[in-house]
């Protein structure tokens, strides 16, 4: 279905725009409606690489590229979509927004205190693209970044992208990420992320990440993306890309860490010429490339899939890094499994690759207090229990702590879980959410 123009040109589509591509008529009924009913709650928008390239057609409804982008009936609760979809035919323009505007507030648009913990600020100016949940890492999301060349269904930052501004080089943020930085000095990582950065031309990347190039105590610049899977010619064919790689050289020739982290959730996603191409081309430049992804129902819940990508990945030169669990955010009864049925599928692919590719960490929940790894389900003190670790914390003192609770078969979230051995509550609960010697600073620069 696809030429070889369409193979390099980024066209996006929208729940309006699909209809007038050749894919719209492979979709089963139920599956246009959803287009009609669900892309109005969740944003939708695809490309032409992924509908031409990484969907494979024949396998629908149940391809899982197809479930990755596209509305599916199941992802609103029964009455929601039901009563939507009432309000779509009575043409009830005021009664449709409020049930979207209820249903966005059901799905818990910002998971882990993202709006009301991890804002930054400088003289008393909050500053609302950084957010500094980690002593040593921040996080900068580029006004111009806040998009995605598709969106995921089961994207736990999908309340950005409802309403999309104009998107912009906004050259006053990035001043503020320096001067905050100039102030943080314990700040080591940046991490830049979105949406997705490498939705930017060069010249605009350039514009956020060049600044921090004349800092001393920052060591890496991190750059989280899906384009390595949703638009590898980002790096191969885009107009820019030998701007971006020799971009991504003045990095590393500045004597920092470059790590793209690389978003890739099923080994379709680097079968492609075009995505090991863009492997390549990254790695040339001495960046290196990180591969993490969430483990999702409908998607990746085969052991042998996740194997099969980090195995590629350590071929081709990529680094298996997270392997993450299902925010509590979005449509998650469509896509969350229970933590159980988590650690066994990563288990059971860790298990089943070598010691190269088992540089992966998970299942990991990103919480309100930090990353908790799920490490084990043991009996102890014959009590069955889910072994659980810190691999980062808003309080420092607590990474590597190993704490327990009681086992769950039905918890999918961390919320869900109780504290073992009869205690009331988890350790940390009870101690400060900030590293201690940071007090001082966070107050100065309020
Ligand atoms: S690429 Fe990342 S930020 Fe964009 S929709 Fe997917 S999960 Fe969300």
């Amino acid at each position: 279905m696809q030429g070889m123009s369409e193979l390099h040109r980024y066209k996006p589509y929208n729940a309006r725009t699909i209809r007038e591509t050749p894919y719209w008529h492979r979709l089963t009924p139920a599956l246009r409606e959803a287009m009609d009913v669900v892309a109005r709650v969740m944003p939708f928008r695809t490309n032409e690489y992924v509908l031409g390239t990484l969907i494979d057609w024949d396998s629908i409804p149940d391809d899982p590229i197809l479930r990755m982008t596209f509305p599916h009936p199941d992802m609103l609760l029964p009455q929601e979509y039901a009563s939507l979809k009432q309000l779509i035919e009575q043409d009830d323009a005021a009664a449709i927004k409020r049930r979207i505007e209820a249903i966005w507030l059901r799905m818990n648009p910002h998971p882990a205190g993202q709006l009301t913990h991890n804002g930054a600020s400088l003289g008393g100016k909050v500053l609302p693209g950084i957010q500094h949940k980690y002593r040593e890492t921040v996080l900068f999301f580029p006004g111009a970044g806040q998009t995605c060349h598709a969106y995921c269904t089961f994207c736990f930052r999908w309340a950005q992208f409802i309403g999309e501004e104009e998107l912009k080089f906004n050259a006053r943020e990035s001043q503020e990420l320096v001067s905050y930085l100039r102030v943080h000095t314990e700040v080591t990582d940046v991490l830049i992320t979105g949406g997705d950065p490498m939705i930017m031309n060069t010249r605009s990347l350039a514009g956020y990440i060049e600044p921090l190039l004349e800092l001393p105590h920052l060591r890496s610049i991190r750059i989280g993306t899906k384009s390595v899977a949703y638009w590898p010619q980002r790096f191969v064919s885009d107009k820019d890309a030998p701007e971006l790689l020799a971009l991504f050289r003045r990095i590393v020739a500045a004597g920092k860490h470059l790590s793209v982290m690389g978003h890739y959730n099923h080994p379709v996603e680097l079968r492609q010429d075009i995505a090991r191409q863009a492997v390549e081309r990254i790695r040339s430049t001495g960046a290196v490339l990180r591969m993490q992804a969430p483990v999702i129902r409908h998607i990746n819940e085969n052991p042998a899939d996740w194997a099969e990508l980090w195995t590629e990945g350590v071929r081709l030169g990529a680094v298996p890094y997270y392997m993450f669990v299902e925010r509590d955010t979005g449509p998650r009864h469509y896509f969350a499994m229970p933590l159980a049925r988590a650690f066994e599928i990563f288990q059971a692919a860790y298990r089943s690759v070598s010691g190269l590719a088992r540089t992966v960490r998970g299942p990991s929940m990103s919480t309100f207090y930090g990353k908790v790894l799920i490490n084990g389900i043991e009996t102890v003190a014959g009590e069955k229990v889910f072994v659980l670790q810190f691999l980062q914390a808003r309080n420092p003192q607590w990474v590597l702590r190993t704490f327990h609770a009681q086992f769950d078969p039905h918890a999918s979230w961390f919320d869900d879980l109780r504290p073992a051995f009869g205690e009331q509550r988890f350790f940390f609960q009870d101690e400060p959410l900030t590293a201690p010697e940071l007090i001082p600073v966070l107050l100065e620069t309020a």
